[in-house]
């Protein structure tokens, strides 16, 4: 297959050379979520807000906590990577319980997403970027599975020493290669002597993200969640991994017609949060956090008032906390700002 993205990546590498990873990795989610909505069961991937009303809920009620022990300022509620706005649309539920009815920002490069986030929330307010929040009140952000969508560098070890990894043409399409350039300077001292063939990867978008992000809370105050598929660096692997009609595919091939990820370093993240003056919370696992707020519970007044719903929502709230399932390789960081208490379930 060829599309006219993989066409416009061709002309681009036979003219100026082979891309990096990140550069292909940046191009094709960009055109994959410009293009399509692509989740739920006739999608290509589904996530923990699509699973269950539950995940969202608790996200808010997390929020929501956090707030009222903070004296309830006014303050505005911020998502990235919003997919359907079904976390955001649970997540508001479960605080207005509390009266906390915060403006809507969502940062959402995604034309068919943001027509699907206006279906059920069309008061919210859209942005390209971080940078165009509110900048006076206190932020209530939260971001699941959006930073895995940001494009990685990756380092790769060779016989001549550390290359970056770029993205050449190949006799069957594209193909990874090394770089000519020398990037030892660029490994952390540990890994610099790591066998040939491993790859080291960087996020140096989710940093930007993270860094942002926290600078607006230590000037702003609020708190964020981060929820991701991910691991605790410096780690070297190749993560990157494409999925499409819920299998792993080539991420080499048929760029922007597959969901692209790597996983997240959180280690990376909650060191902006700490340079910011941020209170750091964790990264603990999904499962941990979730039952920390009292995900059991939530199931159990769910199936008492849905008996018929019983099996399903028992299966929803493993799905999401069991550490074979979700419980374990999801994982979720919080950043809070310097004047808000310490929030619940990171134990
Ligand atoms: N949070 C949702 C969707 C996850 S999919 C859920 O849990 O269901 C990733 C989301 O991030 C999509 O909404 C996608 O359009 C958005 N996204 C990906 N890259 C982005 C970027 N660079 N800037 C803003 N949004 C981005």
């Amino acid at each position: 297959m060829t599309t006219p993205l993989a066409q416009r990546l061709t002309r681009a590498i036979e003219r100026g050379g082979a891309i990096p990873v990140a550069q292909f990795m940046a191009e094709a989610n960009a055109h994959y979520y410009a293009t399509r909505d692509p989740l739920g069961t006739d999608g290509d991937f589904t996530t923990a807000p699509e699973i269950s009303q539950m995940f969202g809920e608790l996200c808010g009620l997390w929020l929501a906590d956090l707030w009222l022990r903070a004296g309830s300022p006014p303050a505005a509620y911020a998502e990235l990577g919003p997919g359907r706005g079904t976390l955001a649309v649970d997540a508001l539920r479960a605080m207005r319980a509390v009266r906390l009815e915060p403006p809507v920002h969502f940062v959402e490069t995604s034309p068919v997403l943001r027509a699907a986030q206006a279906d059920r929330l069309p008061q919210a307010r859209w942005h390209d970027a971080v940078a165009s929040l509110p900048d006076t009140l206190p932020l209530l952000v939260v971001a699941n599975e959006f930073f895995d969508a940001l494009p990685v560098r990756q380092l790769i070890a060779t016989e001549q020493g550390w290359r970056e990894r770029l993205v050449a043409l190949g006799e069957g399409g594209f193909v990874p290669v090394a770089g000519a350039q020398r990037m030892d300077a660029a490994i952390p001292p540990l890994l610099r002597d790591a066998p040939e063939g491993t790859i080291v990867e960087t996020s140096p978008a989710a940093a930007a993200v993270a860094a942002e992000i926290a600078a607006r809370l230590a000037d702003q105050g609020g708190a964020a969640l981060f929820i991701d598929y991910g691991h605790s660096g410096p780690a070297a692997g190749d993560t990157l991994q494409a999925v499409r009609n819920h299998g792993f595919a080539d991420p080499f091939a048929d760029p922007g017609e597959r969901d692209l990820t790597a996983h997240v370093d959180f280690t990376a993240l909650a060191k902006e949060g700490r340079a910011a003056g941020l209170k750091v919370f964790g990264p603990v696992g999904q499962g941990e956090w979730l039952n920390g707020l009292g995900l059991a519970a939530r199931a159990a007044s769910l199936a008492k008032a849905a008996p018929h719903r019983a099996h399903e929502i028992t299966a929803a709230r493993d799905r999401l906390s069991k550490p074979a399932e979700m419980g374990q390789v999801f994982r979720v960081l919080a950043f809070v700002s310097a004047d808000w208490p310490a929030p619940e379930g990171f134990g």
